[in-house]
């Protein structure tokens, strides 16, 4: 393998630290990742240095940060392989992002009657804007199961779709139970019949290759403090046709182009999505994540998860009296796994205090947890930067949970 992670440990500064007395273990990587020095780098350079308002000034400051700020809008646009520059919106996170579409697209393609649907799997971020922009139009939402593996098929995707669908929304990559839907081969089914889809890209964009033009989504979103980058930045991606024909998410400054007392006309895309001052350190910041990996190579990446993964999953399933949810195997390094008679957050609250960091409770997903009757799961997310001797810790200390609740 040419990946060498005890070099790329070296690259994150809060690895080196200890939690009661034992070295830190960060296994939380689907809540959020840990950031490379040269992310925070770039962010302490940005305020050390060009810091200004964006696209404002005839000052030289403002024109570097302008720069930067489109420079990286560019370099999302082409790590996600979009057509155009102003298909990719900034925003705070993937959970603006859908907001921004569940609302302005909603209001103008959804009614009385319509339909939108989503998978069973979905965060609460990708169901509660589409429960909501479903109560104000009168719509109805549309839930598509998923099976005891934790999967959604095309022809069950499709079986749920019809003439009064307006959207289809659903995850990539689910953050429950780790779960890879099969999105090229669902959005073809729907854009045969004429609906656009919505892609949730929070996990998927850390796990998979993605380039939204093969894909074919009409929309793409994720959070920057995902994939190793700062918190307060997202990107909505959006096909330049549906961005046009959508209303403001909000007004305000920056995204105008006249403003008399009593009327306003709207900028230009992507302006016309990004009221206010914008996180230009947020972009900055995102831009070296992306940099950053790309220098380590997404491909490389990729393997030595794939290949932590199968490590972690033959050591739990060693364990006894486990009982891992969904089929990981065939999903991203998102493991979710209950103990027999003891509660998640019993069994947390101990393998913190090995300085181990997992996540337990519903994972935002209470629905997910409800159909699988289940209060919550104990969740191993996994990092590029975490290594097989973590993995061996987290099962001595499953085990030291076990004889302590035996
Ligand atoms: N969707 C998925 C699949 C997620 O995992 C998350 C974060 N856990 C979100 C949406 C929301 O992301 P954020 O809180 O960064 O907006």
């Amino acid at each position: 393998m040419i990946f060498n992670v005890d070099e790329v440990r070296k690259d994150f500064p809060a690895l080196f630290q200890e939690v009661y007395g034992h070295p830190l273990a960060y296994l939380d990587n689907a809540a959020t990742t840990l950031k490379p020095s040269a992310v925070i780098q770039a962010i302490s350079g940005y305020y050390s240095t060009i810091n200004s308002n964006v696209h404002r000034g005839v000052h030289y400051l403002s024109g570097e940060a302008t720069a930067a700020f489109e420079n990286a809008r560019e370099n999302v646009r082409r790590f996600i392989n979009a057509e155009h520059g102003h298909e990719v919106i900034f925003t705070k996170g993937a959970t603006e992002a859908i907001n921004l579409v569940a609302q302005s697209f909603s209001a103008t393609n959804l009614g009385r009657g319509d339909e939108i649907v989503v998978s069973g799997l979905e965060h609460h971020a990708n169901l509660v804007p589409w429960q909501n922009a479903c109560r104000s139009a009168g719509a109805t939402l549309k839930i598509i199961p998923f099976d005891e593996k934790g999967e959604i098929s095309a022809e069950q995707a499709g079986a749920f779709l019809s003439g009064k669908t307006k959207l289809l929304a659903l995850t990539h990559v689910s953050n429950s139970l780790g779960t890879l839907l099969p999105v090229k081969e669902i959005i073809q089914v729907a854009h045969r019949m004429g609906i656009p889809v919505l892609v949730d890209g929070a996990q998927g964009i850390v796990h998979c290759e993605v380039d939204v033009r093969a894909l074919d989504c009409d929309f793409y979103c994720f959070s920057g403090h995902k994939i190793y980058g700062p918190m307060g930045i997202g990107i909505l991606y959006g096909k330049e046709r549906w961005l046009e024909a959508m209303e403001p998410y909000q007004t305000g400054g920056e995204m105008i182009k006249s403003v008399s007392y009593q009327h306003a006309t709207y900028n230009d895309l992507p302006y016309k999505f990004e009221a206010g001052t914008p996180n230009v350190a947020g972009a900055v910041g995102l831009n070296a994540a992306l940099e950053y990996m790309e220098g380590l190579g997404k491909e490389n990446i990729h393997n030595y998860e794939k290949y932590l993964l199968a490590y972690t999953l033959k050591a739990l399933e060693n364990l006894p009296a486990i009982r891992i949810y969904g089929h990981p195997g065939h999903g991203a390094a998102v493991i979710s796994f209950l103990m027999e008679g003891i509660h998640p957050y019993d069994a947390g609250s101990v393998i913190d205090r090995f300085g181990i960091a997992v996540r337990t409770g519903h994972h935002c997903a209470q629905p997910v947890m409800d159909r699988l009757g289940i209060p919550g799961t104990i969740r191993a997310s996994l990092a590029f930067y975490n290594t097989t001797e973590e993995i061996d810790r987290l099962t001595a200390a499953l085990l030291k949970v076990q004889e302590m609740f035996a």
